[in-house]
């Protein structure tokens, strides 16, 4: 049907190749788009089988076979209505009686997600500091030990705190009680990491983020190379109804032919900020896992190509200098939300869910793909607004 994992390309190539319709005389370069809600059908259907759009459509196809080739995943991805759907998902995987281990500064939604899974007691929360491996280990085999079933949850770099999970050691760990690793890979995006290589059973995306890359899409995925829990999946997004629509699935894959270029202009544009903050004055805090000086720089050199394009900064005067600045920019986009070519912002205690471990004047930087002398000079002039607060 369509042409896909080329092994033997680069991923960046790949992004460009991948969920094409097969080349043939005449053939579209694109898949096409189709709206139908259901298909021509007769008799007993198989799984593969295009019959209600629900269950899949053939426009989720070449968007899944793309994300695949991405994570170099066994099977196609399976693609959700947002990433939460796909989240939500792969919080049924935890089997009844069993305990989710998750970093405590996760995306807030996942937490919270998780909570609402313990208060209706069926399964047990425990919130770590993924960064720290001999707590998130300790947590694992603790909870082996007291007969529940651990699913460590990975985000690695967090949202927004940027810690970095040490992932091979934390999934050799998890395994060795039989154990499950599920990892949000939204942050780094499967040019930056490919957890399912570094031990995660389950892949999960906010394709909103990098992957569609234009703050025009919401749609998530989740990845897995196990036949079984691949089933399940499929069976949680058919029954559970969180589906792609396909306009969403197609501007996904569109947007995703520019990954390259969107991660290597904005990852560049990110370290240059992080470089130009670290010395400012009117700075109190920068944080980005490509400064030497973050804590956990030489785990994220080891398991990632690339840092990311996120950075945390802590303006000098608190929360009234961090909103001062935030209104006073032009440029950078005051709102919620990542991975979009154009560089924005949040103070993320604005919202009442975020962990109250978050700093309350802290601001998480996505970092867009215009020129960095334009970037740093709109945050330049907004840093002295904001310091007049301090
Ligand atoms: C945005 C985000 C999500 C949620 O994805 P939606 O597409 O908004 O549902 C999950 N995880 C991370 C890390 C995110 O940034």
């Amino acid at each position: 049907m369509t042409e896909n994992h080329e092994p033997h390309l680069h991923p960046d190539t790949r992004t460009v190749t991948a969920g094409r319709p097969a080349r043939q005389e005449q053939a579209p370069v694109n898949p096409p788009v189709v709206l139908s809600s259901t298909y021509v059908s007769t008799g007993s259907p198989d799984s593969g089988d295009l019959v209600y759009a629900r269950l899949g459509t053939e426009t989720w196809l070449p968007l899944e076979e793309a994300l695949a080739a991405l994570e170099q995943a066994a099977l196609p991805a399976l693609v959700f209505g947002s990433g939460m759907g796909a989240i939500s998902a792969a919080l049924d995987l935890v089997p009844a009686g069993g305990e989710v281990i998750i970093p405590r500064h996760s995306y807030h939604a996942s937490l919270v997600a998780a909570r609402h899974l313990a208060e209706r007691s069926r399964v047990r929360v425990t919130e770590v500091d993924i960064a720290d491996t001999a707590q998130v280990v300790a947590a694992v085999q603790a909870s082996a030990d007291g007969g529940h079933e651990p699913v460590l949850w990975v985000e690695s770099p967090t949202n927004p705190m940027l810690e970095v999970a040490d992932l091979p050691a934390l999934a050799e760990a998890t395994h060795a009680v039989g154990g499950l690793v599920i990892a949000d890979n939204t942050f780094a995006t499967p040019l930056g990491q490919r957890p399912l290589g570094l031990g995660a059973d389950v892949v999960v995306h906010s394709v909103t983020k990098y992957l569609a890359g234009h703050s025009d899409v919401v749609l998530g995925a989740a990845l897995t190379d196990d036949a079984g829990l691949h089933e399940r999946l499929r069976t949680r997004r058919s029954i559970g109804g969180a589906v792609a629509g396909p306009w969403e699935a197609w501007l996904a894959l569109r947007g995703m032919r520019t990954l390259a270029l969107r991660v290597e202009r904005s990852q560049r544009n990110a370290a240059a900020l992080a470089e130009h903050l670290r010395d400012h004055p009117q700075v109190v805090a920068v944080s980005y896992p490509g400064l030497p000086d973050h804590p956990q720089h030489a785990r994220a050199a080891a398991q990632m190509s690339g840092f990311g394009s996120i950075l945390t900064l802590r303006p000098a005067g608190g929360v009234r200098g961090a909103e001062a600045l935030t209104r006073a920019l032009r440029l950078w986009v005051p709102a919620t939300s990542l991975g979009g070519v154009e560089s924005s912002l949040e103070r993320r205690r604005r919202f009442a869910a975020e962990a109250v471990t978050v700093p309350e004047d802290l601001l998480r930087l996505s970092v867009g793909i215009e020129d960095v002398s334009d970037l740093i000079a709109d945050l330049d002039q907004a840093l002295e607004v904001a310091s007049h607060y301090a």
